[in-house]
């Protein structure tokens, strides 16, 4: 084949493969309305800037961010399977709700895997990371901490997933009203920027993650700061 029409070919692959990965989310997200006042368990961990753009200006995403999440998803699958050959699972998805105010509350549909050891069930937050942190980030703590109040279990834990190494580390984590406290003040936060239609502060850039910046979707209309 000539090296033009090999190049064209392999392309042809690629962005065959991107306009699938845009198709399926966009059949998904459609499963999510999203509603002020209604707020996402699991993107309120992250910056709250980037969520009050996905409600004014509506959701984005890219090819990339969407195969780092479908890698996440695979090994959720997988972790799922595993404990099944080892302990009892469900492994479910669960529309989780936890109302704050009669206006601020966090809803939607999540895929969690729950085990039961020695009679007590702990809810397991699957994440795949390229390096094991020494403790979990805060933005896992968010999300397992609304999973855990939302269908009261006591006890669950944040296990990374090295996708590079594939070693495993695991992370224990109580339910907790402090935790249930700061969640709050977020979706709190979040509801008075949407209300007074003004722009939260750009948190991920002025709390260090760089990284969250440059996979941000609405990088250019926020346009934190050098990178
Ligand atoms: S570019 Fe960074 S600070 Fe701005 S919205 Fe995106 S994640 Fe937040």
């Amino acid at each position: 084949m000539p090296a033009d029409a090999q190049d064209e070919s392999e392309k042809r692959i690629e962005d065959l493969l991107k306009t699938g990965l845009i198709s399926l989310w966009q059949k998904e997200s459609q499963l999510h309305a999203r509603e002020p006042g209604t707020y996402y368990p699991s993107y309120l961990g992250y910056c709250l800037r980037k969520q009050y753009y996905i409600y004014t200006i509506g959701e984005r995403v890219t090819p990339e961010a969407l195969a780092i999440f479908m890698t996440g998803q695979g090994v959720h699958e997988i972790v799922a399977k595993a404990f099944s050959e080892s302990t009892t699972v469900e492994s479910v998805e669960e529309k989780i709700t936890l109302n704050f105010t009669d206006d601020i509350r966090l809803s939607g549909r999540i895929d969690i895997i729950i085990v039961d050891i020695d009679g007590k069930k702990y809810i397991i937050e699957v994440k795949s990371a390229s390096r094991i942190p020494d403790s979990p980030y805060e933005s896992h703590m968010i999300q397992l901490e609304i999973y855990l109040h939302s269908l009261n279990v006591d006890d669950g834990f944040v296990l990374y997933w090295n996708k590079r190494s594939g070693e495993v580390k695991a992370f224990s984590v109580k339910k907790s009203s402090e935790w249930l406290g700061k969640i709050y003040e977020r979706a709190a936060m979040l509801h008075y920027h949407m209300n007074m239609a003004q722009l939260p502060p750009p948190e991920a850039y002025l709390n260090g993650r760089a990284w969250e910046c440059k996979r941000c979707p609405y990088l250019n209309e926020c346009n934190p700061g050098p990178l």
